[in-house]
């Protein structure tokens, strides 16, 4: 079966069933209102055309080839599918299991199968594409899975297992009985230069497509403090040269202003989290061209947790929680006002992960800044702003339809109505979507 029909909802596929002998065709998308993620005011009434997974071109009025299936979304507002830059496709919310039990419960193999399942539901909230920044082999098989088209997804890039040190957020043993080990989880650490660029080179060989470093502690791990900076700046370094001159990225994880100041001039591509930041740790972001994903969402989400059910958390690691949960929300608005570079990111696996929209407007981001957050800029962290990230001719046809205006009303993004990826429905009003929900 062709691709374009084999994932369509069943109402286009019955309508399609016509011309299935035929060649690829056209469709065209009717835009009512479109913010394709370049300009910074939108259009009205325009036509995307679509041929195959590409957008051929974006033209002014509505327009109808002759041959080419019309796709009628003239009262919907049409944006580029978002981009989620922090996820863990297989991380779950704290609400089913305690995370440590749900950690020792679970093999790669049955993380593969979680992830399966909330990768599927991100397409459905209109995310076509996402960075994976903390996961094992199962990052790996599912991003091909989806490249491959057996199972529904975002494009996914991934990092593999964070590089950190012994003892660090990023250590699967801590907290744990020391004579407890597992192959793979001495897969990240890093306690030398010369093993920092081992490891990158480790995860090229095993799949990788970024690099993500944890320099300094974490707040959802137990027995490290996330005021400190664990790795050295040989260390980051090292890392960020290897990593640069295999053509990956570099992620990361960083609370203090310090940490991330040093993380900044060893050359990281993005600081996630940045909760401790100040003005002037945001000046020498801006400076550097330094991308912040600001992972509010995660920040709600846990805090909420830790405040009512500490019992669902890594054990000891609520009072963290409560302590540092509000911190990000509370800075954010320095780094606004100092023009740092923003991308999407909510540090979810299952979840909302359209939740950060309406945080990130209701501290400071202008509704616009919010959506090039999600779109052309976390297209230029990953790297790939010529493929994703904007409706223009060439790009891959990933295009979503809300509801509404949200550049008045941040609950739009909420009211999605449309998902394509690669020129293939995921989502249209009406009829079920491929895959389900
Ligand atoms: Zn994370």
């Amino acid at each position: 079966m062709p691709r374009l029909l084999r994932s369509m909802p069943s109402a286009l596929l019955f309508s399609l069933i016509g011309i299935a002998a035929a060649d690829a065709r056209d469709v065209v998308i009717h835009a009512g209102t479109l913010i394709d993620g370049v300009s910074t005011s939108p259009r009205r009434q325009v036509s995307i055309l679509v041929r195959d997974e590409k957008i051929v071109s974006v033209e002014t009025g509505f327009t109808a080839p002759a041959g080419a299936e019309v796709i009628d979304l003239s009262n919907a507002t049409v944006l580029p599918g978002f981009i989620d830059c922090h996820v863990h496709i297989s991380a779950k919310l704290p609400s089913h299991t305690n995370a440590t039990e749900d950690w020792l419960t679970h093999s790669p193999l049955d993380r593969a199968f979680d992830a399966a399942v909330f990768v599927r539901a991100m397409l459905q909230q209109g995310f076509t594409s996402a960075r994976d920044v903390g996961g094992s082999d199962e990052t790996v098989a599912v991003r091909n899975a989806i490249d491959s088209g057996k199972i529904p997804g975002p494009r996914l890039w991934v990092s593999l297992e964070p590089l950190g040190p012994t003892a660090g957020h990023a250590d699967p043993r801590s907290g744990l009985d020391p004579a407890l080990s597992h192959s793979g989880w001495d897969n990240g650490i890093v306690d030398t230069p010369d093993e920092a660029r081992l490891r990158v080179r480790e995860h090229k060989r095993r799949g990788a497509d970024l690099i993500k470093l944890v320099p300094s502690g974490g707040i959802a791990s137990t027995g490290d403090d996330p005021r400190q900076q664990l790795m050295t700046n040989e260390e980051m370094r090292v890392a960020v040269e290897t990593a640069h001159a295999l053509g990956m990225k570099v992620a990361a994880h960083l609370y203090p202003a310090g940490a991330i100041e040093n993380a900044v001039r060893a050359g990281v591509d993005s600081v996630e989290h940045g909760s401790f930041a100040t003005a002037e740790t945001f000046a020498l972001m801006k400076s550097h061209g330094t991308y912040l994903v600001p992972t509010l969402t995660v920040y709600d989400v846990y805090y909420v947790a830790a405040r009512d059910h500490p019992e669902l958390l890594t054990p000891g690691t609520a009072q963290k929680e409560l302590a540092n949960d509000l911190l990000p929300k509370k800075n954010f608005p320095s780094a606004v006002k100092a023009g740092v570079k923003i991308a999407y990111g909510t540090d979810l696996g299952e979840g909302d992960h359209a939740m950060e929209f309406g945080l990130m407007i209701a501290n400071g981001l202008a509704p616009m800044e919010a959506i090039f957050a999600a779109t052309r800029n976390a297209a230029d962290l990953i790297g790939a702003p010529d493929r994703i990230g904007s409706i223009q001719a060439g790009r891959y046809a990933d295009i979503v339809a809300l509801e509404g205006d949200p550049l008045r009303d941040a609950g739009a993004f909420e009211h999605l109505r449309f998902v394509m990826k690669g020129g293939v429905v995921y989502r249209a009003a009406g009829a079920p979507a491929a895959g389900g929900r």
